[in-house]
């Protein structure tokens, strides 16, 4: 099944080019703030997907075209991220990398902030009037389903809810004249783009087997499989729920392959994930400048 959101917090069943509304079978949704009702309808899957799958049959089909979706899970109480994690990767930045050739099994994970989020029918917006480098990066994310604390890698596949397409864009650093945090510059409004849908892990047969794609206006800048992970899906749910409990809807962005590359303002970024979805974004400069300027 594949679960979307639309940007008036309406909670569907996709299939195809069509949306069929189920929003009557999710408890809590709505625009209200916080907008956390994905999650719950992810932990209590067992009890409410037999809910969502009836009243699916029982909503008439809306184009997906007339609709612009917001993240498939728009408020997650974490969205955790694995650095370096394919070979060919590391290094490609050279000295714009905090990472010094560590993978994600030395480094572990970092945190991006959930308010940076977008949906595939926003944008991606970067600070008006700066000069910094920004780059995509196409990552496989995984939807965490159930509360896990301590997981042994031979028991965490049982913990995935299901997958989306997110985007990771960075703000690179400038050696020796601006190295801010990771987070901070991975966290800018809109610098994770995650969509269009999450598909559910039972239409997945091997997520370590999956063509993951992005081009910039058409052109092809990212082009790796799954398979090629250094620290794989069971890897990092262990090394995660090791350090703090991860709870359903969470987000984990696995890591890039290499091919990333700066975007503009203008620019058309598309990610594809094999048996997962496609969305595209713009790039655009924030309408605003901010009062500390990078
Ligand atoms: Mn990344």
């Amino acid at each position: 099944m594949k679960l979307a959101v639309t940007t008036e917090h309406r909670v569907g069943v996709v299939e195809g080019d069509r949306f069929f509304d189920v929003t009557e079978a999710v408890p809590g949704s709505g625009p209200a703030w916080p907008p956390m009702y994905m999650n719950r309808l992810i932990d209590q899957w067992a009890a409410l997907g037999p809910r969502v799958a009836a009243a699916r049959k029982a909503a008439a089909p809306v184009p997906l075209a007339s609709l612009k979706l917001l993240p498939p899970n728009p408020c997650p109480v974490h969205v955790i991220a694995a650095p370096a994690n394919y070979r060919k990767h590391i290094g490609e930045i050279g000295a714009r990398s905090v990472s010094k050739g560590r993978s994600a099994e030395q480094q572990g994970f970092f945190m991006k902030a959930t308010a940076s989020l977008v949906g595939a029918g926003g944008a991606i917006e970067l600070p008006r009037g700066s000069t910094r480098r920004f780059d995509h990066e196409s990552e496989l994310a995984v939807i965490i389903g159930r509360r896990a604390r301590n997981v042994p890698r031979a028991e965490a596949m049982g913990y995935v809810f299901g997958y989306s397409c997110l985007m990771d864009i960075t703000m690179r650093i400038e050696p020796g004249v601006a190295e801010e945090e990771r987070v901070t510059r991975k966290s800018f409004e809109t610098f994770t783009p995650l969509g269009p849908w999450i598909v559910t892990a039972d239409e997945i047969a091997d997520p370590h087997a999956l063509r993951n794609q992005l081009w910039v206006n058409g052109v092809a800048k990212q082009d790796a499989n799954t398979r090629d992970m250094i620290v794989d899906i069971p890897a990092l749910i262990e090394l995660i729920s090791s350090v703090m409990t991860l709870n359903p809807g969470d987000v984990i962005a696995s890591g890039t392959p290499e091919g990333v590359g700066p975007i503009v303002p203008g620019d058309k970024v598309t990610i594809g994930i094999e048996s997962v979805g496609e969305m595209t974004l713009q790039v655009v400069e924030a309408a605003q400048f901010a009062p500390r300027r990078f």
